[in-house]
Parts: structure tokens; sequence; C-alpha cells
């Protein structure tokens, strides 16, 4: 291990010397690896696999925290970002479950300037059969959005992505998954090399052949993929809008020609790549059922998630709640699901939000919500290969004034519903202490808001037991039972199994 570590560090000690030299976003060693350099010498000596029908492979995604509990990605962010990974390797067969989410409260981890912090971060926590995805706010630089750590034969062990890189709109994740599957970029050989791109490129660069703009030598040159063309461009560039590089480069030969920005592994801008080639593809299926065979487990079934699947419970539609610095808020949990974002806004678009936050569970107190408002609100649930954003139906309610009092009625010592959780079928009983005379206005109201029961009634102090008798069946779910008088009102909570 001691071995295997030290070179490890050569290979990126050599590597970030030539970082100085050019700005870079991505620090995965540059280089061909032994297994891609043998399969792309024999590609006759590996299956074609046209009919490939797919795995969910597993990743487990490891957030870093600092010491306050900043978090080095939004898990808004990560997921928008799970979704446009699964949609950048849709062609290629390959797709990615998000095992478990683990959360790491380490400040060194979290803005780390040296790859030795990372070895020691992805070999004391990664789990074994997943794809280990670290999120780090600074990765070794700012700027730098990424690395895969590779060992000796730049197999990769884990990798590190920066935050400000994760979005719905940018395939750096797809990036750093094309190297995990053995690519390199597509310009091969140019990592850190400073080149005047009006004069025609050297015939080698870092030992490596140089592709020529007719492709006449492309496979013994660049990347070594014949369907990736000639690129040199080893800095962030902009594409123009045929999706090709808008500054000329010039091949040994003095032939001109511009850089395709639709390729993954290129360094084009963000909105610009979206895809891996045919070969590309072929390379990574066969690197994944040769080298990675561990991640292909028993298959697991995930469930798309629908919108009318999600049923929120409290606050109810147009509910009007008492002020309080914690307001709770509960939906119906959902099979399958890995977690809930829930989205709080003073506006029915949701444009600009009050609060966006994450739960494990189907329930969330906010704090900092401000009286006399209405407020709109929703949920995003995701399981571990559903994470695109589909949304609730979003319900309004609004907070009283700081001066209103909902306060429980004081001559109500106890209001329980009988028996909770209620069978389905039965019909539920209510059992009231009250200890002065009162008219009372009993209401029971499903999740989506809408009245069930309605009654007005006088009570004498004392214990009373009162079957409610519903017309309409109790289907299984959540319902809010509410007893009022002038002087406040008691909420309960009723769950129909
Ligand atoms: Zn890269």
């Amino acid at each position: 291990m001691k071995r295997a570590l030290i070179l490890l560090l050569i290979i990126y000690t050599s590597f970030l010397s030539s970082v100085e030299a050019q700005e870079q976003w991505c620090l995965t060693p540059s280089g061909i690896s032994p297994w891609l350099k043998a399969y792309q010498a024999n590609p006759q000596d590996h299956p074609t696999l046209r009919s490939y029908s797919g795995w969910d492979l597993p990743v487990v995604v490891h957030i870093t925290e600092d010491q306050n509990r900043n978090q080095a990605v939004s898990i808004n962010d990560l997921t928008n970002a799970f979704c446009k990974l699964n949609q950048d390797f849709a062609p290629t067969g390959i797709q990615f479950y998000i095992k478990s989410i683990e959360y790491l409260v380490r400040p060194d981890y979290y803005e780390h300037r040296q790859i030795q912090t990372a070895v020691s971060m992805i070999a004391n926590h990664s789990q074994a059969n997943a794809i280990n995805v670290f999120f780090v706010k600074t990765a070794v630089e700012e700027g730098i959005c990424g690395y895969n750590l590779v060992d000796q034969d730049r197999k990769s062990l884990g990798m590190t992505l920066a935050g400000s890189c994760t979005n719905s709109f940018n395939s750096n994740w797809a990036h750093e998954m094309g190297h995990y599957f053995s690519l390199p970029h597509t310009f091969n050989g140019w990592e850190g090399i400073i080149h005047d791109y009006r004069t025609p490129a050297p015939e080698l660069v870092n030992n490596v052949p140089v592709e020529r703009s007719d492709g006449s030598n492309c496979d013994a040159a660049g990347d070594g993929f014949c369907d990736t063309p000639a690129d040199y461009l080893n800095g962030r560039w902009f594409c123009a809008e045929d999706g090709a590089s808008s500054f000329l480069q010039m091949d040994p030969t003095g032939a001109s020609f511009r850089s395709d920005g639709s390729m993954i592994m290129s360094y084009a801008q963000d909105g610009c790549s979206h895809k891996f080639s045919p070969k590309q593809i072929s390379a990574m299926q066969n690197y994944l059922v040769s080298e990675r065979v561990n991640l292909m487990g028993e298959p697991i079934t995930f469930s798309a998630i629908r919108p009318n699947q999600i049923r929120l419970v409290y606050p109810a539609m147009a509910e009007q709640v008492g002020y309080t610095e914690r307001l709770r808020f509960e939906w119906e949990r959902i099979d399958g699901a890995l977690g809930y974002i829930l989205e709080v806004s003073l506006l029915p678009t949701f444009a600009v939000m009050e609060q966006q936050l994450f739960t494990f569970t189907a329930n969330l107190s906010v704090d900092g919500l401000r009286p006399n408002r209405t407020y709109y609100w929703r949920i995003r649930p995701f399981n571990g290969k559903y994470t695109c954003p589909v949304y609730s139906i979003e319900q309004s309610f609004s907070i009283l004034g700081q001066t209103t009092n909902i306060q429980e009625p004081k001559n109500l010592a106890v209001l329980r519903v009988l028996p909770n959780p209620l069978p389905l079928g039965m019909q539920p009983a209510i059992e009231m202490v009250t200890i002065t005379k009162d008219n009372w206005f009993l209401t029971l109201r499903n999740a989506a808001g809408q009245y069930l029961y309605q009654q007005s009634l006088t009570l004498m102090p004392g214990q009373h037991d009162l079957l409610l008798d519903i017309n309409s069946k109790l289907t299984p779910g959540i319902y809010i039972l509410q007893v009022k008088n002038r002087k406040g009102v008691a909420t309960r909570k009723l769950v129909v199994q």
C-alpha cells in the first residue's frame, strides 16, 4: 500500500508542476491507461456491445462540510447534477443511482490544497463496490472543477468534484465519470502545454503524437479515438453557435481546423459539451464489463416519481396558522424516496425562494417565516435513480399576526382521536375533556384540505366520547381534526392505515 501511495504521489507531483504552466479545470492525470492502450490496439478482441442492456451502477455521494456545517454542495444542485449525469450517459446504456448520501464534517477535506489530503479522504471513507464521489468546496485550487484520484495503472480510486461546478447545466460530473471509465481528454497530450495556436503544432506534445486535422494518424495520436476530431485546446473555451471553437488551430502540416465543443471530454464550456463519441461509448462499456464488474450487482428497481403521488399534509391548503418560531411541515412519505427538498416562497412561481431545505424524513421544522404573510410551499422528492425535478402541486398558507392568539383553548383539558392509527373501514371516535360549558366546532379535513366532517355542539364540563359519523369512507392517509371555540383551536393528526 505504501509503495502504491508513493507512486500515486509521483504521478500527481509531476502532474501538478505542469498545472502552474497552464490553467486547468480538471486535475485527472493525463495519458492513456494501460487498459485503454491494449483496447485501442486490438479493438477486434473486444465484444461490440451494441445491444448493451444497461446497468444501474451504485454511487456513494460524500458531502464535505466545514466547521460551521456549510456544505460543499446543496442537495438541490446535487440532484440536478445527478439528473444531468444520467442524461449525459443515457446513450451509453450506463446509468447510475445514488446508493447513499454521507456527510463528512471535515474542514480539511472541504477546502483541500494538497492531493495528499484527497488520498487519505478517499482511502478512509470510500465504500466497496460503489463509485465514490466526494464533493468539496476547493479541490486543490480555486477554479478546479474536479479530478479522479488514480492508481499506478491509472485506474480511478474515486473522484472529487467542486460544488461550484455541480448544477443542472454542467457536464463536469459526466466528464469525470468519463475519466473513471478510462477516457482521456480529447486533447490528450496537450495538458499543461503553452502553445501559440497561430503556428503549426509540433509532431509530439508530452511524447504523445499530435493528431492531424484530417484524422490520418487518429488511431495512434491524441486520445486514440478516430471519431473524436483533433483538439489541442487545453484551457476553458467557449463554443460558437455551430458548437465549434471560435478560433483556429493549426496541425503539424499547417492545415487549420476548429475543435468540436460537443465532446464531453473536451474543455469546452458548459452548454457546449453534451456527448461521447460511439468509440468512446464502446470503450466505456468494455471497460465496465472487464474492469468494473464489481459495480454490477443485483439489479435494483426504481420507480419514477409522479407529481400526483405527492400529498402535502400540513399546513393544509389555504390554512391560517398561528405565528410560531418553528413551523413544522408535513407530507406523506413516498415509498423508496431517498429524500425530500422542501421549498417555501412568497411567490406561487417559486422564482425567489424563502427556504429550500433538505430532509431524509417526511416532515421538517422551518425557522424564520414571518407573520402576516401568505406563503407557498411544495415538495420535491427523489429516489436513488430519479433525481430530476418533480414537484408536488404547490399549496398556500398564511401565518397570522404575532398578536393573534391561536393557542389551544384553556378549557379543553384533553383531545384525543381513538384509535389512532385508525384501521381502514372503522369510524374514528374522539375523546374530549372540557372544564367549562362552551360551544365547540369540530372539523375533519383530508390532506388536500377538503372538509369531510363538520359539527357544532355545546358541551357541559366533563368527559365526552363522540363518534364521528362520516359519510364518505376514509381512505388510507393523513387527516386533520380541529376543535375550535372563541378562544382558540386544537389540532390533532389522524392516520388511517
Ligand atoms: Zn478531465
